[in-house]
């Protein structure tokens, strides 16, 4: 026997669009008759699609910093101005950026292979000619931190943890995150020439996910690279046989001539000013600046495609009541080498407290453009009327109430959530997320245009039911502990 999700059929059973305006007092009949039909005319949406690709193909990669995020920044406030947005601002901030230029791998000796490899960003450059040397294996980061100082010396330290395991929430992407993050410090640590890792990813072509590395006193302090997933199982199985037959561990030559270099970035920040209560604030986030190796279609310029619909959606029925605010931010990827948040850290600092404490609500699309199955919504709000009116909406499109309420919201809006915004997540489907994430790969076309659309109704629909409300979730929130 099928069961089906009890809060939603009670919903169904029980519910006319009235009843749950009058449980609802934040939300009323109205606004809750205008979610559905907001909802349904953005099922059929166009404004995503136009937007992600233009700025993909007029743009290509945008790297933080680069000439092409920031022209791709001035076109997108244009483009968002000619759609009607009011206040669309360019908010600059300094930055360190990295540019690629050549990098490469290959085995040596008797039989010499060229394996497919990235450097990480931000990783320092190889003196010219490249770093040659023994492979040292490792299947974990712990193991690493484990080998004595000095052990790896003259050596290559090569991390392999496996591949990542497809997950419809992408858990499992933040643990070998760590290995990126902290391995090429550990390995200098331990005397290594280099490090290298088996991508960050859940697909087995030969693309190497790239992604950002950690400063340790104000750089990366070894060169640092990703091996795609065929050609780390070839090393593996390599290793696997010098292992077996006792023979010499093999070689590997890496080269890579990237630079660091000083710039700005910028957040594109663009208002529908609410009609009655145009102090309060909705902050729909999303990153414009992209990895080097694509054309940052799924990630990120999806996001803003989703937001900017849907904000446009709502602009289309006539303004709420309270702001929505569309941001694209700035060099989202990167956050060297003084950890201020970049754009998300920009903008926090940007807002006086008497701002930030009217920053209503706040959320995130950094996660493709896969289907919205879950509505994350923040702590205390799970039983409330809002959530009876939010689900009751998203239920028709497939978004279910999550179990868990949202705390973080992701590396763009995490300034402001930390300050104290209240912050939703709209999970999507990530199953297919991390075979394309910062790779080659991540091209407009894997964007599924009826998906998206989905996406779209359900920013629409909960968008709109937050901003023409008086809903507060931060009188929401449970008491804290006396005596902290
Ligand atoms: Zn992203
Ligand atoms: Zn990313």
């Amino acid at each position: 026997m099928r069961r089906s999700h009890p809060l939603a059929s009670a919903l169904l059973a029980g519910a006319c669009a009235l009843a749950v305006a009058t449980a609802a007092s934040a939300q009323s009949a109205e606004t809750v008759r205008t979610a559905e039909v907001l909802r349904d005319a953005a099922l059929r949406d166009n404004v995503a699609l136009d937007y992600v690709t233009q700025v993909t193909t007029r743009f290509g990669a945008r790297p933080a910093g680069s000439p092409a995020e920031q022209a791709a920044a001035a076109w997108s406030a244009e483009y968002l101005k000619s759609i009607g947005f009011q206040n669309v601002r360019i908010q600059e901030f300094p930055l360190v950026g990295w540019e690629r230029g050549e990098d490469s791998a290959a085995l040596l000796g008797h039989n010499p292979q060229s394996l497919v490899v990235a450097a990480l960003g931000h990783s320092i450059p190889t003196p010219a000619g490249g770093v040659e040397g023994e492979v040292v294996r490792f299947t974990t980061l712990e193991a690493l931190q484990a080998a004595p100082d000095g052990s790896l010396r003259g050596k290559i330290a090569y991390v392999d943890a496996g591949q990542l395991i497809p997950m419809q929430d992408g858990s499992g992407y933040g643990p070998l995150t760590r290995i990126r993050g902290a391995g090429p410090a550990e390995a200098a640590r331990k005397g290594a020439l280099a490090f290298v890792m088996r991508s960050v990813g859940s697909d087995m072509h030969r693309m190497p996910h790239t992604g950002t590395t950690r400063y340790v006193d104000g750089k990366v302090p070894l060169p640092g690279f990703a091996l795609s997933g065929p050609d780390a199982s070839q090393l593996s199985r390599l290793m696997d046989i010098s292992e077996r037959e006792g023979g010499p561990a093999p070689r590997l030559r890496l080269t890579s001539t990237a630079r660091i270099y000083e710039t700005r970035s910028q957040n594109v920040i663009a208002d529908l000013p609410g009609r009655t209560r145009p102090q309060e604030v909705i902050v729909l986030g999303s990153h414009l600046d992209s990895w080097d190796l694509g054309t940052g279609a799924i990630d990120d310029a999806a996001g803003g495609a989703i937001t900017i619909a849907a904000a446009k959606a709502i602009m289309q029925h006539g303004a709420p009541a309270r702001t929505i605010r569309v941001i694209l931010f700035g060099a989202e990827e990167v956050d060297q080498p003084n950890n201020t948040g970049n754009g998300g850290g920009a903008y926090l600092r940007s807002l006086s407290a008497e701002e930030l404490a009217n920053h209503v609500f706040t959320g995130e699309s950094d996660f493709g453009a896969d289907r919205v199955y879950a509505l994350g919504l923040p702590v205390g709000a799970q039983r409330s009327d809002f959530a009876r009116a939010a689900a009751r909406v998203l239920y028709p499109i497939g978004v279910l109430p999550s179990a868990d309420p949202e705390t973080s919201g992701g590396a763009d809006i995490g300034p402001i959530v930390q300050a104290g915004v209240p912050v939703f997540r709209l999970n999507q489907d990530g199953t297919r997320y991390f075979d394309l994430h910062h790779t080659a790969d991540d091209t407009l076309d894997k964007i599924d245009p009826a998906q998206m659309s989905q996406n779209v109704a359900a920013w629409t629909a909960l968008i709109w039911l937050a901003a023409d409300s008086d809903v507060d979730f931060r009188a929401m929130r449970p008491a804290a502990p006396a005596g902290r």
